[in-house]
Parts: structure tokens; C-alpha cells; sequence
């Protein structure tokens, strides 16, 4: 039995009404951890356990660090999760809840990341939140889903942040046969990595986050995800934070879930004119879901950058 659970991939009357086509919600923010990221997490921590990890250590004070210790939990092994001060405190008590133990550390990500590797002993197992490709193969897994009951879409919208998602939604596509559908990949300004990257022709480091969408804030890529782009046709798009932000409360009253602005990013791409979706009849979203944010907090952010 996998960590994850099989999610609804639900026609958007909202949607489908609004631009006279098909579009389909894969609802990741079902998982019982909120998001995706326990598809690929539970992956990993199920390899690492069998090849003899008796700890898991995770430098996320998002959503993988609150998958870590969700799986661990579930597995019986002890969970380490080393997060930056910076960390909200509605994350931390999430992380608790799970019974992991929690370190604070320094005041950056990259800080909280070294401590978490100097802990990686031969017993310890760190799990990165997107570059591993086990992970992917476990986030695969909600492609072979929308494959077993269709329809197979003309068009893929996702968020990506260092491209774990990314990874493993193209991954999918090519096992399910699947591999002439194109992914709109969608970053909020400021967190916007990857598609610098992409125009650059290399990977591009950002210097700093300015987005809101925290869950979006890697500062460069994974390889894996420039790799891709000369294989499978991805095409990048970047919104601003308001937008995703708008898209997350219109989700709410639609569809009566609360995501992460990060989640907004891509629901938002559907109200854009690109060519993509336009020829699209079938446009199936990842909605990644996300726990870290509020309905108040939410509506706070509205107001402060609408
Ligand atoms: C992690 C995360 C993302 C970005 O995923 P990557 O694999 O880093 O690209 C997007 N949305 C949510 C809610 C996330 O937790």
C-alpha cells in the first residue's frame, strides 16, 4: 500500500463553463498531507527504509518536510526535520503534529539545509523535496490515475518550483504513452527560476525569493527539469503574485478547497490568452493543494498586494 491515496480528476464546471471546454481538476490537495508532495516523499522514504535508513532528515519547512514526517509517522522511523527561523508558525505546529523532532536553525533555507545534511549519517536517509528520481517516479503516479479513467488531455497546467512536480508529471506522460501532451509550467514573478533558466539555455540561480508563493521558492532548478525541455514540449509561464493569489480565493468559492498561492500560480494560467490552452479541448490542472496557507491569510494577501 503507498503512502498516497488516489485523487478525483473532476471536471471544473467553473472553468469548463467559462472558456466552452474541458477542464480537469487532479486534485493532489486531497492527499491527507494537503499536497502532492506525498506521492514522491513516500516513494523515497519507502526505498530509503529498504535499504536500511533508520531516520529520515528533511530541510523543508513546507510541504515535503510535513510529508517527511507524515511518512515517517506511518513507517515508525523517526523524522528530523531542520527548518530556517523564518518558518511560519502554522508550518512548525504542522510539523509537530506528525510527531517529528524539529530543529531551528539560521535564518535562511540554505542555512537550516546544511545543518539537515551534516546530520546525514549512513542510518540517516535526507530526502530532498524535488531533485531525486524516485521521487519522480512517485509523482508519476497521479498521471497513471488520470490515465486509467481518462480523458487524456490535449494540455497539462502545473506549478514548478525546483521541478520535482514537473519531473514527474512529464515522466508520467512518457510511461502512460502520453508523451506528445505539452505542460504549461507556471511560476509566480520572483520565483521564476525556472523559466530564466529555460530562456537562458542553462540553469539560473536566483540571488533572493521575492514571491509570496514560498512553495515556488527554489532558487534554481533541478537539472532534470532543463533537460526535459528538449524532449517534451513545455512552455513556460509566469504570473504575478496577485494573480495567483485571486486564482487561490476564486478556487475557494468555486470549488470550495483552500490551496497555496503557489496552487493559484497554476489555476491563474487558465485565465490567460495562450495559445496552448486555446487550442486545448481538454486541459487537465495539477492542483497541487499546499497547507500552508489560510483562508485569512489568504484573503490578507489579497488586500496587501491586490
Ligand atoms: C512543492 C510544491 C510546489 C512546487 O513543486 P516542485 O516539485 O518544487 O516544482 C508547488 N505547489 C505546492 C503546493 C508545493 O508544495
Amino acid at each position: 500500500m503507498p503512502l498516497h491515496i488516489e485523487t478525483p480528476f473532476v471536471r471544473s464546471q467553473f472553468h469548463s463553463r467559462r472558456l466552452q471546454k474541458n477542464v480537469w481538476l487532479k486534485m493532489e490537495a486531497m492527499q491527507p498531507t494537503g499536497s502532492f508532495k506525498l506521492r514522491g516523499v513516500g516513494a523515497v522514504c519507502e526505498s530509503q527504509l529498504a535499504s536500511g535508513a533508520q531516520r529520515l532528515v528533511s530541510s523543508s519547512g513546507g510541504n515535503a518536510g510535513i510529508a517527511v514526517a507524515y511518512c515517517g509517522r506511518e513507517l515508525g522511523v523517526p523524522v528530523v526535520v531542520v527548518v530556517p527561523e523564518s518558518t511560519s508558525q502554522r508550518a512548525r505546529d504542522l510539523i509537530r503534529l506528525e510527531g517529528a523532532e524539529m530543529i531551528v536553525h539560521g535564518a535562511t533555507w540554505a542555512e537550516a539545509n546544511d545543518m539537515a545534511q551534516s546530520l546525514n549519517g549512513p542510518q540517516c536517509a535526507f530526502v530532498h523535496p524535488f531533485d531525486d528520481p524516485v521521487l519522480w517516479r512517485g509523482h508519476a503516479t497521479m498521471v497513471d490515475e488520470i490515465a486509467v479513467t481518462g480523458p487524456k488531455p490535449d494540455a497539462v497546467i502545473l506549478a514548478v518550483g525546483g521541478g520535482g512536480l514537473l519531473c514527474g508529471v512529464v515522466e508520467g506522460l512518457w510511461r502512460n504513452d502520453w508523451s506528445d501532451v505539452p505542460i504549461i509550467a507556471v511560476e509566480t514573478e520572483g520565483a521564476d527560476c525556472y523559466a530564466r533558466s529555460v530562456a537562458q539555455g542553462r540553469p539560473v540561480e536566483l540571488s533572493a525569493i521575492s514571491s509570496i508563493a514560498t512553495s515556488l521558492g527554489a532558487k534554481r532548478p533541478c537539472d532534470k527539469a532543463l533537460e526535459w525541455t528538449a524532449k517534451h514540449v513545455i512552455r513556460n509561464v509566469v504570473v504575478p503574485d496577485a494573480l495567483a493569489v485571486a486564482a487561490a480565493l476564486q478556487f475557494l468559492d468555486e470549488h470550495r478547497v483552500v490551496v497555496e498561492p503557489a496552487c493559484g500560480a497554476a489555476l491563474a494560467a487558465l485565465h490567460l490568452d495562450h495559445p496552448t490552452i486555446a487550442s486545448a479541448s481538454d486541459i487537465a490542472v495539477i492542483v497541487c493543494g499546499g497547507v500552508t496557507a489560510s483562508v485569512d491569510q489568504l484573503r490578507a494577501l489579497a488586500t496587501s498586494i491586490g
